[in-house]
């Protein structure tokens, strides 16, 4: 067990400030990293210390692995916890903070290699027994008859993805044989340039999927838990908007069984940390995607219906004071809804950065803003244009929603434009409101005249 007394945060904005707010709850000396035109950030001006790490383009400063390891050494931080994005999910990242004496808060270096492919992931998901999408065993060969011979087994439509895919990116539907050679070979140029690995693989296209994704927790000694689900089924070009806890029609029964698949694939693997489960749900079945090995945006709606801080948690395993948790501490209580609130234009989401005037955040029971905004602060161009996230709890989806409506209607943000008004367009949806919505929902709606 090592003592962790100060923990270098190498990421920005909301996350940043979430992990200093728990590092104060625990009584860890926190070190802010920044970049030249994140001086004014919210956790910047908290922290105990602060180190500007580097111009504003992200690769030269909260991409660069020897600016954060060196600010590391220079403050003579323990830890070293990535947030999400950024080198969250980077193996050499991992194993750099590892190799120059640091905790890296999070999985082992190899574990984050071998899920950051997904043909391995997969491989890995089906010894453990968890249902994946049906598609080719591993990459596809170069052989074209082989690749026909896989997409008649599969059945079209069917989808060829990146094998170290992210961001949705160089995925290609394919309907009928005639252009499945054609597709493969764009989705392997695609792939090369994105992500320096022509690999691709086959899956069967599922149409109307809903986005269901489990979270874990896991001390890389054999223990672990899960803590139910979250649904993230409204997305705009992949992206998620609204996220929320349970996931609606999931049942009981359902859960425990996806989840304890999840805790066995997390012991197989010898998961460390907090890591997600993606999965596709369809008529009742459930199909794994991918595992993501970092905190998640949406982990509040998790921490809302369980009382579980997840941060903290993270923390604590990094520290080696192993998971205390049992299955049975983990209760389910109430629904948490989650709207991302983005800086920009809600109609047309172009990004609008600038100066806030003026700024009102909502209260009241069951309500929580994470969000690193402040009246007189100004919105850089540099970066994702998520300002913050508004959460509520309520007894059932029903509370929750209207919970959110009001939360949302005394929020303020004057000066720069956000997607208020499209949360809220959400919120009032009949579709949202039964929760029949699938992936493919929100751009239809966005699509449909108001
Ligand atoms: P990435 O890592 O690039 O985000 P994912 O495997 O998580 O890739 O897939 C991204 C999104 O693409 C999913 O959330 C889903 O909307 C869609 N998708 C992925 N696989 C399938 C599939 N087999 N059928 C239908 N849609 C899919």
């Amino acid at each position: 067990m090592r003592k962790i007394k100060k923990i270098l945060i190498a990421n920005r904005g909301e996350i940043a400030l979430r992990i200093l707010r728990c590092c104060r709850e625990m009584d860890i000396r926190t070190v802010a990293v920044h970049s030249a035109a994140d001086r004014d950030l919210k956790h910047v001006l908290l922290a105990d210390e602060a180190v500007c790490i580097g111009p504003a383009a992200a690769p030269k400063s909260y991409l660069s692995m020897s600016a954060l390891i060196s600010a590391a050494e220079v403050t003579q931080a323990d830890a070293i916890h990535p947030g999400y994005g950024f080198l969250s999910e980077n193996a050499d990242f991992a194993e750099g903070v590892e190799q120059s004496g640091f905790i890296f808060i999070g999985p082992r270096p190899e574990t984050i290699r071998m899920m950051g492919s997904k043909t391995n992931a997969k491989a890995e998901m089906i010894a453990a027994g968890v249902p994946c999408v049906p598609g080719s065993e591993g990459v596809l060969p170069d052989d074209e008859a082989k690749c026909h011979e896989t997409a008649n087994q599969v059945g079209y439509p069917v989808l060829i993805k990146a094998a170290s895919g992210g961001g949705g990116r160089g995925m290609h539907v394919v309907r009928s044989p005639e252009t499945l050679i054609e597709k493969i070979q764009m989705a392997r140029v695609e792939a090369q340039n994105a992500f320096n690995d022509p690999d691709v693989f086959m899956e069967k296209y599922l149409e109307t999927p809903r986005h269901v994704e489990f979270q874990v927790l896991a001390d890389g000694e054999g223990h672990a838990v899960h803590l139910g689900e979250r649904d993230c089924s409204m997305q705009r070009r992949n992206q998620k908007v609204v996220e929320e806890s349970p996931a609606p029609g999931i049942t009981p029964e359902q859960r425990a069984e996806i989840g304890s698949l999840c805790v066995a694939a997390c012991k197989r693997i010898g998961y460390r940390g907090a890591g997600t489960f993606e999965f596709l749900y369809e008529n009742g079945k459930f199909y794994f995607i991918e595992m993501n090995t970092r905190i998640q945006v949406e982990h509040p709606v998790t921490e809302m219906v369980t009382g579980v801080d997840l941060i903290r948690q993270q923390i604590q395993i990094a520290a080696g004071q192993g998971l205390k948790l049992q299955q049975d501490d983990i209760p389910f209580i109430g629904h948490a809804i989650e709207c991302r609130i983005n800086a920009e234009d809600p109609e047309k989401f172009i990004p609008s950065p600038g100066k806030i005037d003026k700024y009102h955040a909502p209260g009241g029971p069951g309500v929580r803003v994470d969000s690193h905004i402040y009246s007189g602060y100004s919105v850089p161009p540099h970066y994702d244009s998520m300002i913050g996230k508004l959460i509520v709890h309520g007894r059932d989806r029903p509370a929750a929603i209207a919970r959110m409506k009001q939360a949302l209607s005394e929020m303020v943000i004057e000066g720069i434009k956000c997607n208020i008004p499209l949360q809220q367009r959400i919120m009032n949806d009949k579709v949202f409101a039964r929760g029949e919505h699938n992936i493919h929902y929100l751009e239809k709606m966005l699509n449909r005249s108001v």
